[in-house]
């Protein structure tokens, strides 16, 4: 079955050449590159997101991270296993060992940032264009969702960028609309003239290519403000925009042109 269209993107902020998107659906339907898994030591699967994921998707998953365990011993919190991804609608399942709420004392929110960081990487360093990751942490594992929701935010953000050539789009998805709230909360720190759901880019460029827009008749009913993003000159400086980036394997050099407007459509 087909449930794409049961997801929903809230809203979008974009860092260098990279969208962190959020989206409000099921993680175990959705396709990007890489899934990221919240998954314990032992990788058994047995609570949670872990277990609808793998036991949705066969037993190839489980004997495959069972395995893996078995040789290697149990992962740490914040460590990373890849695995193959069964049929879920990735090329790679990453797991993340998502560490369980302390109330601060057992460095678990470090070890949040750690499990992020590295899932970034090793989705980086297998060359995959998008990942998507849960509210690592949340439910099972009690984070309160503000402190889980801010970290996941703020690695993602401050990773992405320089160090990261091939991710080009990077979702926060989740079905609860408390959790999907607390991600938009804060992603708006991250949000610059001329993007986002609420885009209102206010320069002169836009303003004229928004007359134009109109005068063409176009209705309303097709236009998705989230997608609005104007690349005028200013506005491209003002997001701190290079030039150029980096792209593929083997990498590629790409220009970022500047000199025009996005009016989302539906
Ligand atoms: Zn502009």
């Amino acid at each position: 079955m087909d449930s794409e269209m049961s997801h929903v993107t809230k809203d979008v902020v974009r860092i260098g050449a990279t969208e962190i998107l959020v989206v409000q659906g099921d993680l175990t339907t959705y396709r990007a590159d890489c899934i990221v898994n919240a998954a314990n030591g032992e990788l058994n699967h047995r609570y949670g997101l872990a277990a609808a994921i793998v036991n949705a998707e066969g037993v190839e998953i489980a004997e495959e991270c069972t395995d893996y365990v078995r040789q290697h011993g149990r992962l740490y919190r914040g460590q990373v296993y890849v695995s193959e991804p069964g049929n879920l609608h990735c090329k790679k399942l990453i797991h993340a060992v998502a560490p369980r709420w302390r109330e601060g004392s057992m460095q678990e929110e470090n070890c949040l940032r750690e499990a992020i960081h590295e899932s970034l990487l090793a989705a980086e360093q297998l060359g995959l264009a998008s990942i998507a990751f849960p509210a690592l942490s949340a439910g099972i594992c009690k984070f309160p969702i503000e402190v889980c929701a801010k970290i996941i935010v703020t690695t993602v953000a401050e990773y992405i960028g320089d160090n990261t050539p091939h991710l080009h789009t990077v979702s926060l998805v989740n079905t609860a609309d408390d959790v999907v709230d607390a991600f938009r909360e804060q992603l708006s720190a991250y949000k610059v003239q001329g993007s986002g759901i609420n885009a209102k880019p206010e320069c002169d460029y836009w303003k004229l290519c928004h007359r134009f827009f109109k005068a063409l008749g176009i209705k309303d009913v097709v236009v998705d403000n989230k997608f609005n993003i104007c690349y005028c000159s200013t506005c491209h400086a003002a997001r701190k925009e290079k030039d150029y980036y980096t792209r593929g394997n083997p990498p590629k050099t790409y220009g970022i042109p500047v000199g025009w407007s996005r009016i989302g459509l539906q």
